[in-house]
This record gives C-alpha cells, sequence and structure tokens, in this order.
C-alpha cells in the first residue's frame, strides 16, 4: 500500500461519543517520518476541550461503574476482536505516522487486543476481603471501587499499546477516562476509537483529545473531576508530575524513562545471542523504552559477540515500514536524528570505536533514517552511558565475574527493564535477585506482558501497569467496619 492511499475518516477530537473539532478551529499536520509528507491534517483542541472532556467522563460515570463488570466487559471484549480483524486498518496508520515496520505495528495492535481482553477477563477477579475482627460483635470487610475519572496520557514510540494498558484495566473497573496521545502520533488512535464508538460504550466513557501537553496536562491537575492521571514518558516530565500533583494530593501511575543491561555469561550459544540481541536492539530504532541499551558480554566471549552482532546489523534492510521486508523504518523525528548523532559523536570523541553505522545513510533523500550503529571500547563518563538513548546504538562492553556485573548494570538512576543471557541457573537467580530493575527477562527479550506486572524501580516510574497490579492501580479499596446491635 502506498502512502496515497491513505485516508483518514475522522480527524477530530473524541468527546461525549461524538467526533468534534473543538473550541478552535485550529488544527495541525501529522507528518509521516519515512516520507516528511503530511499524512493528514488533524483538530488541535484547547483547555477548554480538556474540561469538557472531563465534564463528559464524570457525567458518564455512575452509570458506567453501575454496570456490572460483565457488561463492561462485553465490550472491551468486543473491542478487542474488531481489532483482530481490522488489525490492517489500525497498524498502517501506525506505521505511516510513527515509522516502524508493518509487521510489528501489527504485532502492537494484537498485543494492544490482548491487553483489552485480558483486563475485561481479570476485572470479573477484582475481589474484596473480610477481614477477622478483635471484637465478637464487629464484621470487617473491604470494598472496591474505581477512582473515578481518569486522564491517560501517552507517549509517540507505542501509540495504542500504551493507551490499552491504562484504558483496558481503568474501563473494565469501571472507570471513564479521557485519552491524550503523542501530538505526533494521533491517527492510530482516532482509529482505535471509531472501532470503540461501534462497540457501544456508552457517550462519555471513552474520550480523545488533541492539544498542547502543557495546557492538557494543566486542566487534568487543577480540575478536581479528574481523579487520577496515568502518564507514560520521559522522567524529566514525570518528575514535573509528581511535584504538581502535590496540590490535590492527585493520584499518579507513571511509567518512565530506562537505560536497560543487557548480560551476556559465556555458556550461551554467542551467534544465537548476538542475533536475538540485534534484533531486539534495532526494533523500532532503539526507541522502546525497555529498549536493551548497554551489553555487557563475558570477556572470554566479547570478541566472538562482537563479531557476531557485526555480521548481523549489516543484514538489517532500512526503508520506508510500508514496503515489504524492510526491518529498520526510519527515526520518528529529526530531534531524534540528531539526539543520536550527537551520542555517537560524543562516544567517539572519548575514544569509542565505531565498528558500523555512525551516520545517516545516503540512499535516503527523505526521511529521517539512521545507520544502526555499533560502538565498542565505552567507557562510563560517555554519555550514552548515563542519558537515555532512545536511538539504534548498540555499545558493548565486557565484565569478569557476577558481581561486578551486577554493580555496572546497577549504576544508573533508571531501573526499568534488564536482560540476561545464560543456562547457569546460580547465576540467573543471582541476577534476578541482585539487578534493581522492575522487569528482568532471562534468556527472554520479550518480557513485556498483558498478565505479568510492568514499570520501573527507582526513576523509572512509580506503580505498575498490567498483571493485577495494573488493575489495581485503577481501584480504591475502602474498609466497612460494622457493629451489630
Ligand atoms: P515526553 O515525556 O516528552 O512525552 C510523553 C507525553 O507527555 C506526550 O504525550 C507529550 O505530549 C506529553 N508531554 C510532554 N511534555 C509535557 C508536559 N510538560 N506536561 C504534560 N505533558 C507533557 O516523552 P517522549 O519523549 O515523548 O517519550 C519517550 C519517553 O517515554 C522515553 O523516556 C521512554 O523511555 C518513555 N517511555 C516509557 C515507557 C514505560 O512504559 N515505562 C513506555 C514508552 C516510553
Amino acid at each position: 500500500m502506498s502512502d496515497t492511499s491513505f485516508e483518514m475518516k475522522n480527524n477530530q477530537l473524541y468527546i461525549n461519543g461524538q467526533w468534534v473539532d473543538g473550541e478552535t478551529d485550529n488544527t495541525y499536520d501529522v507528518i509521516n517520518p519515512a516520507t516528511e509528507d503530511t499524512l493528514a491534517t488533524i483538530a488541535y483542541g484547547t483547555r477548554v476541550d480538556a474540561k469538557q472532556a472531563l465534564e463528559a467522563a464524570q457525567a458518564a460515570m455512575p452509570a458506567w461503574q453501575g454496570l456490572t463488570v460483565y457488561d463492561r466487559s462485553v465490550r472491551l471484549k468486543k473491542l478487542a476482536d474488531l481489532m483482530r480483524e481490522r488489525c490492517d486498518y489500525l497498524a498502517v496508520a501506525l506505521t505511516l505516522e510513527q515509522g516502524k515496520p508493518l509487521g510489528e505495528s501489527r504485532g502492537e495492535i494484537m498485543a494492544s487486543a490482548a491487553t483489552f481482553e485480558w483486563f475485561a477477563e481479570e476485572a470479573k477477579r477484582a475481589y474484596g476481603r473480610t477481614i477477622p475482627p478483635s471484637a465478637p460483635n464487629k464484621r470487617i470487610f473491604t470494598v472496591r471501587q474505581p477512582v473515578g475519572v481518569v486522564a491517560a496520557v501517552s507517549p509517540w514510540n507505542f501509540p495504542i499499546v500504551l493507551q490499552a494498558r491504562k484504558l483496558g484495566p481503568a474501563l473494565a473497573v469501571g472507570c471513564t477516562t479521557v485519552s491524550r496521545p503523542a501530538s505526533q502520533t494521533p491517527l492510530s488512535l482516532i482509529r482505535l476509537f471509531e472501532l470503540m464508538h461501534e462497540c457501544d460504550f456508552p457517550p462519555g466513557v471513552v474520550n480523545l483529545l488533541m492539544g498542547p501537553p502543557a495546557e492538557m496536562m494543566d486542566e487534568f491537575m487543577e480540575n478536581r473531576i479528574c481523579r487520577k492521571i496515568s502518564f507514560t514518558g520521559s522522567t524529566e516530565v514525570g518528575k514535573e508530575l509528581i511535584r504538581r500533583s502535590a496540590d490535590q494530593v492527585k493520584r499518579l501511575s507513571l511509567e518512565l524513562g530506562g537505560h536497560a543491561p543487557v548480560i551476556i555469561f559465556p555458556d550461551v550459544d554467542i551467534e544465537a545471542v548476538a542475533k536475538a540481541s540485534v534484533i531486539g536492539k534495532f526494533r523500532n530504532n532503539g526507541q522502546v523504552c525497555i529498549c536493551p541499551t548497554r551489553f555487557y558480554a563475558q570477556k572470554t566471549v566479547q570478541e566472538d559477540f562482537i563479531e557476531a552482532v557485526v555480521e548481523e546489523t549489516k543484514k538489517l534492510v532500512l526503508g520506508n515500514g510500508m514496503d515489504e521486508g524492510v526491518q529498520i523504518g526510519p527515526m520518528f523525528e529529526m530531534r531524534g536524528v540528531e539526539k543520536t548523532d550527537r551520542i555517537v559523536s560524543d562516544a567517539t570523541s572519548k575514544g569509542a570505536r565505531c565498528l558500523l553505522g555512525g551516520k545517516r545513510p545516503e540512499q535516503f533523500d527523505k526521511g529521517f533514517f539512521y545507520e544502526p550503529t555499533v560502538l565498542t571500547d565505552v567507557t562510563a563518563d560517555m554519555a550514552i552511558m548515563t542519558e537515555e538513548p532512545f536511538g539504534p546504538v548498540m555499545p558493548i562492553l565486557d565484565f569478569d565475574n557476577i558481581d561486578e556485573v551486577i554493580e555496572k548494570a546497577n549504576d544508573t538512576e533508571y531501573g526499568l527493564a534488564a536482560y540476561v543471557l545464560t543456562n547457569d541457573l546460580t547465576a540467573a537467580f543471582k541476577m534476578a535477585e541482585g539487578l534493581e530493575f522492575g522487569t528482568i527477562g532471562i534468556n527472554d527479550p520479550v518480557p513485556a506482558t498483558p498478565q505479568a506486572p510492568f514499570g520501573g524501580l527507582k526513576e523509572s516510574g512509580m506503580g505498575r501497569e498490567n498483571g493485577i497490579e495494573g488493575m489495581d492501580a485503577y481501584l480504591e479499596t475502602k474498609n466497612v467496619s460494622i457493629i451489630l446491635q
């Protein structure tokens, strides 16, 4: 399919069950990062629209909360079915606006459908407790209720799955929602809302806003209707939200940045691990919060690992994510290309060796492409070791023993994900217990899944998404204590 065949049916805000222009008729253009062409012109809302969306969500809350979880689940399961049926309708919009290859977009849609479906099931088990009292005539039990209207704010790298991790549990337990995606990637989410519209969510239960980030956040923070903000994005903005949330003790869930180590022990099949590492590293150009960013190969196998990585990386096919066979699309924005270039230059100026890449490819006239890059001789003083790189750069370091590598891996303020490659049970347990990261994949390059908790330690976030923890995040627990007369 070519870009020219792409057309949006809707390009407006979705408030109270209707597609609307918003307070003004302001619009903005969404750009294709592979061609730099304009894909669509979209309504750009204001704070007044955010207020209206919150009010619509508040008005819808009593009836939605009043349904049984079985009734709410039917709609969520219907949504999951529709997403699978119309996977390409969503995936094409996602690839065009974000840049990732179409196969990856399809994977994101399927994972998002699985997320909605899992929470539709799990909410049926949002049990409370009866608690043994300390007096014979007392009875104590808990009641679990939805937290209220939720604002769901997400970044551009996974526009659908990151919304699904918020909307899935929130809607299933009876909250109503206002979604605000990154302005640059609204198209796939607009299409998802078209499917939601078909699923008979009552007006006001789900709302979608595009508009200036700070202004929208001001409304979410200052309007008491909004009881919780679930935010995925950078640690920098996350910290600002923690500071601002104090005024109303606003509930926050924060999924923030990462800097994931990969630790390769000598007992593994180095060629197979190199192959998987290259796929994991360059997926979505490294623009993934749990992307592997620092590779520590044990000294005895480091040379073999480097050689195999370089061979595998050379095979990667760059191009427009819509084209058959393309494995690596453009980066999302020119800003990302410039940051990657800066990080690579910083490393080479301090003594790193660039074995592959390190520049923009020459074969494209347009688009935000950057060559997959492999660095060695990397040291702790280089920016790539402290800043979240969010780009296609693979630094390979070495280590001697377990204690040393645990210390090196933990030497960061981030704590989102870590990966370990070993068949040695003792090493695996030591790593699982010693690494300070919220998700640890042992011989597993894709450890994020709807049924298991996902989130960061240290400055990588607060709270968890997915799993029962991800559902609890949208529930308040009341203690009811009764004295029998
Ligand atoms: P970002 O923090 O700049 O933006 C995230 C969202 O917040 C966007 O919708 C943006 O429009 C909005 N935003 C930006 N500035 C804001 C402000 N001052 N007030 C309110 N909202 C604001 O992040 P980004 O650069 O777009 O996304 C990449 C970051 O997201 C990386 O750090 C990545 O690791 C992180 N991320 C984390 C996870 C996770 O699950 N932990 C998943 C994906 C991405």
